[in-house]
């Protein structure tokens, strides 16, 4: 919890001496607490008053990193607990677990399975981003070799799931150079594992079986000098961990409970795909920064991808495309011209759409502040001199020689003031872009 002017005021040596540029002690403390001045001007400020100070400034959630280079996973550092507040930062991972008991083709299949799972979605690229290797056999030499397979064959971070502290051990003697995320450490190994996690520069997960359990253990790893630290349940239901992972998000960002102050993690390995995917949806809802799932069907992948794709995007700012003309297929002079919004999704949906249709075109994206259509309009973001500035910003006059502009059925009520504004015919699109084929197919035609 942020500390008062008060509360700093109690720290501070009371001897107003000045020496910080304040008259007194008490104005130096309230310039502390409005961030306008820094401790280290005070020369005489005791260890006890740094330490607590800059506890205080610590972010109530800590910042975890594993895996390397443009495929580092981050987790954590989250600030409010609902979007609409603010933002949330750090997407959560989605992670696909390869059981030790697979080798040879097998295993190999499955660790190109997972790595096709990548996806563009509005223009952004999503998929899965860790690899979680799983000691199901029991055996140290069998989890260290899949791990240095998994490694050798995919370039995503990479998980050690094992209750052995043998076996993390002998896979990150092969490994540790992907800075992998040590899972997991409990109430009896938790000595050892925080040892190799410190002496491998890695972060280490905490099980426990409740919330209590769980700040108790942080507490004890923290104090083998460990801090990258991911919280994880054992033994509990799905709604049990929704419940707990919720009261935990709200202890350490109300409350700023340092021990309860990291991102958390959730293992998916029970049901079909269908029930994995709704188990991980709501796991990235309410607040799994990191979710393993068995399931590598790309269809059950996906909405766990979308549901974290959405949650993260920052609800202040639409995801937006650039503002310029784009060619579908290769138009020609004889090419119909249409326009839309640069609200990424009405762009791809038209997109998609038009290239259905299989009739070259040119669709001008006019900047609406990445509003959909009747938003921008409503706004007056969209009206007839925006478009008329991105027509003749993007010379559209001298790419085609019919002009004829395609409007969206939405605004109909634009085409007047367009065609004067304009000097073109405007034809009404189809309000729902699903049936834009038919309309280049039929109605330009
Ligand atoms: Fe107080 Fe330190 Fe400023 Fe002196 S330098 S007035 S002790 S805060």
């Amino acid at each position: 919890m942020a500390l008062t002017g008060l509360d700093i005021f109690k720290l501070l040596p009371k001897t107003n001496c000045k020496k910080c540029g304040m008259p007194t002690c008490l104005a130096f403390a309230m310039q502390l607490a409005q961030k306008r001045a820094k401790l280290d001007d005070c020369p005489s400020a005791s260890e006890e008053a740094k330490e607590a100070l800059s506890a205080a400034a610590a972010p109530p959630m800590r910042l975890v990193k594993f895996g390397i280079g443009d495929k580092m996973v981050q987790v954590g550092k989250e600030t409010v607990l609902f979007r609409h507040e603010e933002k949330f930062y750090n997407p959560t991972a989605v992670a696909v677990s390869i059981s030790d008991k697979l080798s040879g083709d097998a295993l190999q299949k499955r660790i190109e399975s997972i790595n096709a799972l990548q996806f563009e979605r509005v223009g952004l690229k999503i998929g899965a981003r860790a690899i979680a290797v799983i000691n199901d056999s029991g055996e140290v030499e069998a989890f260290a070799s899949t791990a240095v397979a998994v490694k050798k064959s995919s370039n995503l971070a990479l998980i050690l799931c094992s209750d052995m502290p043998e076996s993390i051990a002998a896979a990150l003697a092969k490994t540790a150079e992907a800075k992998p995320l040590i899972a997991s450490a409990n109430a009896d190994t938790f000595e050892a594992m925080a040892k190799i996690a410190k002496e491998n520069n890695c972060p280490l997960v905490a099980k426990a079986k409740s919330i209590d359990d769980l700040a108790d253990l942080t507490e004890k790893i923290k104090s083998q000098g460990l801090e990258d630290i991911v919280l994880s349940f054992e033994g509990l239901t799905l709604a049990d961990q929704l419940r707990d992972f919720t009261k935990m998000r709200v202890l350490s960002l109300k409350k700023v409970f340092r021990p309860l102050g990291d991102p958390t993690l959730s293992v998916v390995q029970e049901g079909d795909s269908d029930q994995q995917t709704a188990a991980a949806t709501s796991l990235i809802c309410k607040y799994c920064g990191i979710v393993i799932v068995d399931t590598i069907e790309p269809y059950a992948f996906l909405p766990m991808l979308t549901a974290a794709m959405n949650i993260y995007s920052d609800p202040q700012k639409p995801i937006q495309v650039e503002p310029k003309l784009y060619e579908i297929g290769e138009p020609d002079e004889n090419s119909p011209v249409m326009f839309t919004t640069n609200f990424s999704l009405t762009y791809y949906t038209v997109e998609s759409d038009v290239e259905a249709a299989r009739v070259p075109a040119y669709i001008l994206v006019v900047d609406t502040e990445g509003t959909s259509v009747l938003t921008a309009y409503s706004g007056d973001k969209l009206n007839e001199k925006v478009v008329a500035d991105a027509m003749a910003k993007n010379d559209i006059r001298n790419k085609v020689k019919h002009q004829k502009l395609i409007i969206p059925g939405y605004v109909a009520v634009m085409s007047g003031k367009l065609e004067e504004a304009l000097g073109w015919e405007v034809m009404v699109g189809p309000r729902e872009s699903s049936t834009l084929p038919k309309y280049l197919q039929e109605v330009w035609k």
